[in-house]
């Protein structure tokens, strides 16, 4: 099968303020689409990896080249982010992931501070990851480049629910080097509903 660079459910624009429409087209139209047609460049040929979902791919991962390694995780991650993002998002979560958040956390400032303290000392380019573990517990991480906590070699590993990229192409043209105010700005859009969703999957 071959990956297709997937549709934002909305516009370029629609972020503004906080993520600004250029940043946006140049992130989405040339580097997802880069990982995407990478990913489906590293794969082909190989019946093993083009019949696996990425999620078993990332579980062997460190069987895989660094091609797979690097667009894959370019591929999946980006479509996790324009997921978890939205024009309606921002303020807090409520219900069972309000509960969870709670309760691993302490309170919703602890984790966004947690959370916003990973993506500013992740060294270098990468994300930030609130991650579901395998016993259905809570914990914050951040991983390097394109890799991702469903990786097999990742340090804290589980499903990501929520992700934030701070490659700086995520915000330079706005922020330039400010990447504490572009995850400020992330607290905005974040669209909870779709991170509540991911939770229950
Ligand atoms: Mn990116």
């Amino acid at each position: 099968m071959s990956y297709e660079l997937p549709k934002l459910d909305y516009d370029y624009s629609a972020l503004e303020p906080h993520i600004d429409a250029r940043t946006m087209e140049i992130h989405h139209a040339k580097h997802h689409a880069a990982y995407t047609s990478k990913f489906n460049d590293a794969i082909s040929g190989s019946s093993d990896l083009e019949n696996k979902s990425p999620e078993e791919i990332f579980s062997h991962i460190s069987r895989h080249s660094a091609a797979v390694r690097n667009n894959g995780g370019g591929y999946y991650n980006h479509d996790l982010f324009w997921k978890v993002m939205s024009p309606k998002g921002g303020g807090k979560p409520g219900g069972d992931l309000a509960d969870a958040i709670n309760r691993h956390f302490g309170s919703f400032d602890r984790f966004k501070e947690k959370f916003s303290n990973a993506a500013a000392t992740r060294f270098g380019s990468g994300w930030a990851w609130l991650v579901k573990l395998p016993d259905g517990g809570l914990k914050v991480t951040s991983t390097p480049n394109q890799d991702n906590p469903l990786m097999d070699f990742a340090e804290v590993k589980g499903a990501p629910i929520l992700g934030l990229d701070v490659w700086e192409h995520a915000y330079y043209l706005k922020y330039q080097n400010r990447r504490p105010e572009y995850i400020e700005a992330f607290w905005n859009v974040i669209n909870w509903d779709e991170v509540a969703r991911r939770l229950k999957a």
